[in-house]
C-alpha cells in the first residue's frame, strides 16, 4: 500500500513537471510577441506593395509627359510649324510640360523615399520574425525532449503501479483513491509510533488500544484524518 502511495506521489511529481515546464511559459510569451511582429509585418508588406505600385504609376506619369514634350520638341525642331502664333503656343506648351515633368519628378522622388523607408521597416520586421521563429523552434524541441523524458518516467512508474495495484484488493484501491483525492494526494500513511504520518497527529490511547485488538488483515483508518493507516515495524500497535 505504501509503495503504491509512493509511486502515486512520484507520478504526481511527473505530472506537475509536465505542466510546469519553463518552455510552456516561454513559448506562450514568445507567441504573444511574435503575433505582434507578424501583424506589423503584414502591414509593412501591404505598404511596400502599395508604394511599389505607386512608384510604377509615378514613373509612367513622368514618362508620358516626357514623350509628349519630346513630340512637341520634334515638331518645333522640324521647322514644319511656321505660323508665329502656333510656334508661340508650342513653346508655351513645352514650357508647361517642363514644369509638369518637374512636379511629377518631385512626386516620384517622394514615393521612392517612402518606399525605401517602408522596405527598411519590412526588412527589420522580417529579421525579427525569423529570430522569433528560430527561438520558437529551439524552445519546442527542448520542450519535446523534456516531455519525452517525462513520458518515459511516467510509463515506467505506471507499469510498476499497475503490478502493485494488481496485488491489492479492488475495494481497498478504490477507497485509497477517494481518500487521496480528498487529502492532497495522500490516501495512505504509515503509523509511526503513535503518530499517523498522514496528518502528523498522535492517536488517542483508546483508539490505539482498539487498533491493537484488531486483526492484522483488517485495514486501519486514522481517527483524525480518515486516511488508511498502514502498520509498520515502527507502529505502536
Ligand atoms: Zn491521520
Amino acid at each position: 500500500m505504501l509503495e503504491l502511495q509512493d509511486l502515486d506521489l512520484q507520478l504526481d511529481v511527473v505530472a506537475h513537471k509536465r505542466k510546469s515546464l519553463p518552455e510552456h511559459q516561454a513559448l506562450a510569451e514568445l507567441g504573444a510577441e511574435k503575433a505582434v511582429v507578424d501583424r506589423e509585418l503584414v502591414a509593412a508588406d501591404t505598404l511596400v506593395s502599395d508604394l511599389r505600385r505607386e512608384q510604377k504609376k509615378a514613373d509612367s506619369d513622368v514618362e508620358q509627359v516626357r514623350q509628349r514634350k519630346a513630340r512637341n520638341q520634334q515638331r518645333l525642331d522640324s521647322g514644319q510649324v511656321t505660323s508665329p502664333k502656333d510656334l508661340e503656343n508650342l513653346q508655351h506648351e513645352i514650357g508647361s510640360l517642363d514644369r509638369r515633368i518637374s512636379d511629377l519628378e518631385d512626386a516620384e522622388l517622394e514615393v521612392m523615399e517612402r518606399l525605401e523607408a517602408a522596405e527598411a521597416t519590412q526588412a527589420d520586421l522580417q529579421g525579427r520574425a525569423a529570430a522569433f521563429a528560430g527561438r520558437q523552434a529551439e524552445l519546442e524541441s527542448s520542450r519535446d525532449a523534456a516531455l519525452k523524458d517525462l513520458d518515459e518516467q511516467r510509463a515506467t512508474l505506471g507499469d510498476q503501479r499497475a503490478s502493485l495495484a494488481a496485488e491489492l484488493p479492488d475495494d481497498l484501491i478504490t477507497q485509497y483513491q477517494r481518500l487521496r483525492e480528498r487529502n492532497g494526494g495522500i490516501g495512505a500513511a504509515p503509523l509511526v509510533g503513535k503518530r499517523c504520518m498522514g496528518c502528523r497527529m498522535e492517536l488517542a490511547p483508546s483508539d490505539l488500544n482498539k487498533m491493537k485488538a484488531t486483526a492484522p488483515d483488517v485495514v486501519l483508518r486514522c481517527e483524525e484524518c480518515g486516511r488508511i493507516l498502514v502498520r509498520t515495524p515502527e507502529s505502536a500497535v
